[in-house]
């Protein structure tokens, strides 16, 4: 019985279409909920470092000395915490898949903010 359920399977696969795409050659299926890879702006990181505390796979280094944001790309498993939590929504999870990531995969950000100064 087995054999003949297996026999099927292989008939109709040789009539249907591949269901796999050839990524990156192809473009990926994308919905605006599709999690690609997390999209820091330096412009508004206010150093609060929650987002390395909640990181559940330690992905993330914040350096405040050297004002730098670091996110290991192979560390990173796009649980979309980080960006949930940030308080000053300087982080974002684009739809777009990142290109391959080569040697250690660590992306390194320099943070720009400046802290408004106190009205007189
Ligand atoms: S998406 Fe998740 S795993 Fe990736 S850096 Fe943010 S908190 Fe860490
Ligand atoms: S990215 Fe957001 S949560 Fe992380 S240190 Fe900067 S402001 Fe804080």
């Amino acid at each position: 019985m087995a054999f003949f359920e297996m026999v099927k399977t292989a008939l109709k696969t040789v009539v249907k279409r591949p269901v796999t795409i050839l990524y990156p050659a192809q473009a990926a299926k994308k919905t605006p909920i599709s999690r690609g890879h997390v999209v820091f702006d330096g412009n508004k990181c206010i150093s609060c470092s929650i987002c390395q505390r909640k990181c559940p796979s330690q992905a993330i280094v914040l350096n405040k000395e050297a004002k730098s944001w670091q996110i290991n790309r192979f560390r990173c498993v796009v649980c979309n915490s980080c960006v949930d939590i940030c308080p000053s929504k300087c982080l974002f999870m684009d739809t777009q898949y990142t290109a391959p990531a080569m040697a250690k995969g660590v992306d390194t950000f320099t943070i720009t903010y400046v802290k408004p100064a106190k009205p007189e």
